[in-house]
């Protein structure tokens, strides 16, 4: 977690020990007719002492279920996701095309989605003018942090680089980016706006622009046009808490595929859990000797967090009853290098929700403790330089080396990782498979809640931006390089400038090389991959192919490295679609919500869906749906912590639950993920049989419905109760005009 538009907490100078480690601081039911409804790695090497590498596993140990299935490792390159620098180039003389710009000695890949790149391979990744551009860029910040002439006068060079490439970019009518928000992500942006030869508001525009950058939240401004770099409710959706709920419903589901998040307890409600399941597990295995970590929900950069052997030593007072936290299981042996513990930075983008298209970068970055690692042990817990890889922490220890190179210091590029495992024998290419499977399954786990807060902002049929997010992925990799998901960050920190102190007591922000190798390449390539302009020329098809051929070579496209994005999903759809359970359950859940703009579900939204959806019978009346509404809601909406949970009604996260119940009690001897998607079809057939009832009658030919293929009433494969006779509802819609007032309420449009 990251906060908002800052890098640094005010955390004190070197030297200082950071307070974070030790300090506890994280309508009534009834009144419809029936069926009108709202419906609204030690792999090779054992040798890890001289690999330097402290203990590496056998790869793939434990990662059961984790690999892409039909991504072989020797396909790694011809599924055409490879990490950046994965294999050093002189283990490797000839590659396929699929290489990541940055890697210095990989040739670079034709643009994905665009014209193919016009660099020739093995000139290195950066593209002629932006390179250049950057170069100078990279000699004039330097310059600057030595000769301390600071920030103006790196305004100065910038803005004269700006009007050397204004008069281009005013000729091609770039498109327009409103940054007035960007914040700290602002220094990427402009650079990456530069590169593309796009056209930047730093202040904002009267008319409308194409493309919003938002350095905090989709409410930073208010949009209605064009496309915004966050997504709703994204900050909501990733904050521990719900990441941790959304996290474990995913498990109770899929508990293999999703053995990449640690186990997990919620605080203070779920406290008394915690301490029974872990005396239990210690009374099955005496030899089990835990560590937990305890993570102040909303928190950010280490605030708070910190380390317990004993349940009975989570601290009370001050801390959990004012500050809700997860409590997880701690993972004691992380991959280490030069005996140092590490984790990842990956960069994902969401492009779109509806259908979902994931990206991932191919570098991150890796960010080290500046004390050696030991595992923990009540003397040691405290240790926050050992144990807490938050750069902000880091920073603060004697021991940070701020580097001018990507491959050493404390803070790295996750390929220079990848680049010494593999030349150690490591099997980087599941390691990556992995890492990808990690990512999509996170993604899947979260997009239900997302649509929720979509439709909730922008509602269907009404003026919105499109959304597209970067969202920072935090990885720990076990001993067995096994990846394991600490946290999802809605505004990964973009900052490619460090705060140093150049003499004693004086600060300045220097450029940070490695940050910027990696986020300004992150940032050029998700407005490449968002370019309205190219979506238009798509969409609308008008140029042939010659011209549009003729047109990329007057595009600075065509001079810019290969993208640094691959597409993750759809292009693995296959593998990971049967996991989008919740995401149907969560689309049956909007369309019982009624009220455009509400994230929550009434009662009686709740009776429609029971009873629309036919779930009541002799063992299940309504009443008894009443009383499940009632408990769950209550009980969630006591939690308090949920976006307006001052108003009442159910969340998704209470409905799924509600929806569980109501699959194990149908469906009982079943798995629970079958349970669940017997009901979640049982539920659409119904709902699409209701539907077809209603087009037929609403055109008053009721009669006709046994004669149209598909629309009779008989049930679908999920459907297991006999249909209704005809006349049943037929009788209900005599009047048009009711007719067309509750055909207006069926969110379905149909
Ligand atoms: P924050 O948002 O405060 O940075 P994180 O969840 O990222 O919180 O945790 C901070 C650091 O604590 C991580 O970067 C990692 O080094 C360490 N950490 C977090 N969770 C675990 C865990 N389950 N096992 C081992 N280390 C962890």
């Amino acid at each position: 977690m990251e906060p908002a538009g800052m890098e640094v907490a005010g955390m004190g100078r070197a030297g200082t020990e950071p307070t974070g480690m030790g300090m506890a601081a994280m309508e009534p039911a009834g009144l419809e007719p029936a069926g009108l409804g709202t419906e609204g790695i030690e792999p090779a090497g054992t040798g890890t002492a001289e690999m330097g590498i402290a203990g590496i596993e056998q790869a793939g140990t434990g990662t059961a279920g984790m690999g892409i299935v039909g991504i072989e490792p020797e396909g790694m390159g011809t599924a055409g996701m490879e990490p950046a620098g994965m294999v050093p180039p002189e283990m490797e003389p000839a590659r396929e095309a699929e290489e990541p710009p940055g890697s210095p000695a990989l040739p670079a890949e034709p643009a994905q989605d665009g014209p193919p790149a016009a660099v020739p391979p093995g000139q290195g990744a950066l593209p002629a003018a932006p390179g250049r551009e950057r170069d100078q860029e990279r000699g004039r910040r330097g310059a600057d942090a030595q000769g301390s002439t600071g920030r103006a006068a790196r305004g100065r060079a910038r803005r004269a680089s700006s009007r050397r490439s204004g008069g281009e970019s005013a000729r091609r009518a770039g498109v327009t980016v409103d940054s007035s928000k960007a914040k700290t992500s602002l220094e990427a942006l402009k650079i990456s706006l530069r590169q593309l030869r796009w056209k930047e508001f730093p202040l904002g525009r009267r008319l409308p622009c194409d493309i919003y950058w938002h350095g905090v939240s989709f409410h930073d401004n208010n949009i209605f046009s064009g496309q915004v770099n966050k997504f709703p409710g994204m900050t909501e959706t990733v904050r521990k808490i719900t990441l941790s709920r959304a996290m474990r419903t995913m498990q109770s589901l899929f508990p293999v595929e999703y053995d990449f998040y640690p186990q997990s307890w919620i605080l203070p409600e779920e406290l008394s859990l915690f301490v029974e399941e872990v005396r239990m597990m210690k009374d099955n295995d005496p030899s089990w000797k835990p560590t937990f970590i305890v993570k102040p929900d909303g928190g950010c950069q280490g605030d708070g967090i910190y380390l317990i052997k004993d349940p009975g030593d989570i601290r009370l007072m001050g801390s959990i009853q004012s500050r809700p936290a997860v409590v997880q299981e701690y993972i004691c042996k992380p991959l280490l290098m030069d005996k140092l513990k590490f984790d990842i930075r990956l960069y994902v983008l969401l492009k779109s929700l509806e259908p979902l298209e994931i990206y991932i970068a191919k570098d991150g970055l890796s960010r080290f403790c500046t004390e050696p690692y030991q595992e923990p042990t009540l003397k040691n817990l405290h240790q926050v330089f050992m144990h807490l890889t938050n750069y902000s922490l880091n920073i603060h220890s004697g021991n940070f080396i701020h580097s001018d190179s990507v491959n050493t210091g404390s803070k790295r590029t996750f390929s220079s990782i990848l680049c010494r495992l593999s030349s150690r024998g490591a099997d980087v290419k599941k390691l990556w498979s992995d890492i990808i499977s990690l990512v999509i399954r996170t993604v899947i786990a979260l997009t239900p809640e997302l649509k929720v807060y979509y439709q909730s902002d922008i509602p269907a049929g009404k003026p919105g931006p499109t959304c597209f997010q970067i969202l920072g992925f935090d990885i720990l990799l076990k001993k067995n390089l096994k990846p394991m998901l600490l946290e999802v960050n809605a505004n990964p920190s973009m900052r490619i400038e460090h705060e140093q102190e150049l003499s004693p007591g004086v600060f300045e922000n220097v450029p940070s090389p490695v940050d910027e190798e990696v986020k300004v390449a992150v940032i050029r390539d998700t407005l490449r991959l968002v370019d309205p302009q190219k979506k238009k020329r798509k969409d609308t098809q008008c140029q042939s192919l010659e011209q549009a051929r003729e047109g990329s070579q007057e595009l600075p496209e065509a001079a810019l490295p290969s993208l640094c994005l691959k597409q993750v999903f759809p292009k693995y759809a296959s593998e990971f679609s049967y996991l989008r359970l919740v995401d149907r359950v969560a689309a049956l859940f909007i369309r019982f919500l009624g009220v455009k703009g509400t994230t929550k579900l009434g009662p009686t939204g709740f009776r429609t869906f029971i009873r629309n959806c036919r779930l009541s019978n002799s063992n299940f009346s309504m009443a008894a749906a009443d009383i499940l509404y009632i408990d769950i809601t209550r009980r969630w909406n006591s939690m308090g912590i949920e976006k307006e949970s001052g108003n009442p009604g159910m969340c998704l996260q209470a409905f799924v639950e509600a929806f569980f119940f109501l699959a194990r009690r149908k469906y009982k001897s079943l798995p629970l993920h079958e349970q669940v998607l017997a009901l979640i079809e049982c539920c659409e057939c119904r709902l699409a049989a209701l539907r077809r009832k209603r087009l037929v009658w609403g055109c008053g030919i009721a009669e006709r419905q046994e004669a149209l293929p598909g629309t009779g009433t008989a049930p679908g494969p999920g459907c297991t109760s006999p249909p209704q006779p005809r006349g049943h509802q037929a009788f209900r819609f005599q009047k048009s005009s009711q007719l067309k007032v509750l055909m207006c309420r069926d969110r379905t449009g149909s």
